[in-house]
């Protein structure tokens, strides 16, 4: 059976799992950690680097290395949240061809499901080291609050990839997925996930027989752990303003220099009460003099810069409560995901809303990448029988006349799920009707976030109102929309699947997959190579260790002297290989130092 692997595509960090043998287990990197840094850097040579080398070299190549690209994916380059990433971010973020956005590394640029693509293939070739075999299929997890364009996003990062993405599934969902899995628990739950960059809540209801009900999602795309590290870091600057009149956001260097130090801090102050802040040499005054940054945060002091942050994620639960209709007390678990909930004062915050010690008995990072493990094994595998019902996070309509939002599903609907409306022409004998289809809860068209667009023509020309149009869509278990219109006289029928609008055309994700499966073959290859180098180099070395000795013994003979020279020729050969990085020929010179080798010893041990 083809073995699906389950991915947490995170904004700082991300993580793979598997089930195996009925356990869900997550799949350590190549260094041995559980999670990667979802970073990516392209050095002065043009390698792509991916993980935690990407992350060691971010501060000396801080322009060209990408970090957080989670908070861009699927976004138009028109909306705030765009706007917020350039002023934050330390590489280019530019217009792309369709309204989207782009990354500049070293003059290329790259959309942004094609950074994320260097992710998940990383993530992908973690489990396929473990697993000794090619894997094809995933299972890919979101925020729950991601509208369709994001989650179409992620789906192609996993096209370019080389992943079949059998399955989108809300975070919340699937850290329940994992709290829940095996356990048969009958329970009403919360998922409170504050991550790097995202903040989600999840209210599902645990029943018997693997039945996962989510009952209300709602969450914020742009509020996560970096907007703490950004309090600190503004603090920081700030103080070393007042300090010096100098401002470090200036210089791109010191401000990853500072963005590391902030994040750290603020980590340590989750075990310790306060924390010294060092960055000797962090700039220059302008007369050659190197100034120092050094200051002491305490946990109080970070527990105010951040309250409004943590305030608003207790709004949100709030909000998301009325919304199931459901008290506090009828909350029977809180289960905690993402690495801030780590914070002290984040743990205190939600046990005091939700008046309950919250469940600390999964591992904050770990959890989403088992449970979306543990869904597709689900998906696959009919032992694990287990029945997964979403909702929808945003209201899904149309815009009709006068800019008005009118709402087909609403908010929390279960998925997946169709819903179909009748609406008539607006003018008199018009022939034809465009479909906006938008994703929001606004009841202004223009706030609400707009997935696709079609006309539907050829109407019977008839006055106003007469012309009826059946309007149906549907989301799939993905979440992904899907809307059909149909003239109810004519029969005359027109249909999208929504795309992204804001995202990549199929010709541009074709191209970046053969430009993803090309650099996969370098990587691999630059691998293969250096330990086929190393192979090569060891015989090298112990044969000329033993030239001296075996021409001393075989000299005499001219047999003897035409094995010298074929040995001698068999090192120059394989020398050259490596220079060239030939790994084809590198393995074929190995094969001749083995046998030169193991001659020369037999030579040696006969004298
Ligand atoms: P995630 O997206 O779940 O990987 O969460 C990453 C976020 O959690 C980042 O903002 C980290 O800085 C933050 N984080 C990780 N460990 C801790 C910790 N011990 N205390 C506070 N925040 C942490």
């Amino acid at each position: 059976m083809e073995k699906v692997i389950g991915i947490d595509l995170g904004t700082t960090n991300s993580c793979v799992a598997i089930v195996e043998n009925g356990a869900p287990v997550v799949i350590p990197n190549r260094g041995g950690y559980k999670t990667t840094p979802s970073m990516v850097a392209v050095t002065e040579a043009g390698k792509r680097l991916v993980g935690h080398i990407a992350k060691r070299q971010a501060i000396t190549n801080a322009e060209n290395t990408v970090y957080a690209a989670k908070r861009l994916i699927g976004r138009k380059w028109t909306s705030p949240q765009v706007k917020n990433s350039i002023a934050m971010s330390s590489y280019r973020i530019v217009e792309g061809p369709h309204r989207d956005v782009r990354i500049v590394l070293r003059e290329k640029e790259f959309g942004v499901p094609e950074i994320s693509a260097m992710v998940l293939q990383e993530m992908k070739v973690i489990a396929e080291d473990y697993l000794g075999e090619a894997v094809h299929k995933a299972v890919v997890t979101v925020p729950a609050y991601f509208n369709d364009n994001q989650r179409q996003a992620t789906k192609d990062a996993g096209e370019i990839a080389g992943l079949d993405v059998i399955r989108i599934i809300n975070e919340p969902t699937a850290a329940a997925l994992s709290y829940g899995f095996g356990r048969n628990v009958e329970k009403t739950v919360a998922v409170y996930d504050f991550g790097g960059g995202t903040f989600d809540i999840s209210v599902l209801e645990i029943g018997a027989h693997g039945v996962f009900k989510v009952i209300a999602t709602a969450g914020d795309t742009f509020l996560g752990g970096e907007d703490i590290d950004a309090r600190v870091i503004d603090w920081l600057v700030e103080g070393f303003k007042e300090e010096h009149g100098i401002d470090l956001r200036q210089d791109r260097m010191a401000l990853q220099r500072l963005k590391d130090a902030a994040e750290k801090a603020k980590c340590e102050l989750s075990s310790v009460r306060e924390t010294e802040v060092n960055l000797p040499f962090i700039i220059s005054n302008g007369r050659n003099e190197a100034l120092h940054l050094q200051r002491t945060l305490t946990r109080q002091e970070l527990e105010e810069l951040s309250s409004d942050l943590i305030e608003r994620t207790i709004d949100i639960c709030k909000q998301t409560l009325e919304d199931a209709k459901l008290e506090k007390d009828e909350i029977e678990e809180v289960v905690l995901v993402g690495g801030m909930t780590r914070m002290p004062k984040i743990q205190a915050s939600v046990e005091q809303f939700f008046e309950k010690e919250p469940n600390k008995g999964v591992h904050p990072d770990e959890v989403v990448a088992l449970g979306a493990s543990i869904q597709g094994a689900a998906l696959t595998d009919d032992r694990h029988q287990m029945v997964l019902l979403d909702v929808t996070p945003h209201a899904l309509g149309i815009m009709t006349f006068g800019s008005y939002f009118e709402e087909l599903i609403p908010q929390n609907t279960t998925v997946p799920t169709h819903r179909t409306k009748i609406f008539t022409t607006s003018r008199d004998h018009q022939t034809a009707v465009k479909i906006l289809v938008m994703q929001g809860e606004s009841e202004r068209a223009e706030d609400n976030e707009l997935l696709g667009e079609f006309i539907l023509t050829g109407l019977r020309r008839a006055p106003k109102g007469t012309v009826e149009i059946e309007v149906t869509f549907e989301i799939n278990a993905d979440g992904i929309v899907s809307v059909r219109a149909k003239d109810f006289e004519t029969g005359l029928e027109q249909s999208i699947q929504v795309t992204a609008t804001s995202g990549l055309t199929r010709d541009e994700i074709k191209t970046m997959m053969d430009d993803a499966k090309g650099d996969l073959v370098d990587r691999r290859t630059s691998e293969e190579f250096e330990a086929k180098k190393q192979e090569a180099d060891k015989l090298i070395a112990e044969i000329e260790k033993l030239f001296p000795q075996v021409e001393q013994i075989v000299a005499s003979s001219d047999f003897g002297r035409e094995a010298i020279e074929k040995a001698k020729a068999i090192v120059g050969k394989a020398r050259t290989a490596i220079e060239r990085r030939d790994v084809a020929a590198i393995k074929e010179q190995i094969e001749g130092l083995t046998r030169t080798h193991r001659m020369f010893k037999g030579v040696v041990a006969k004298t």
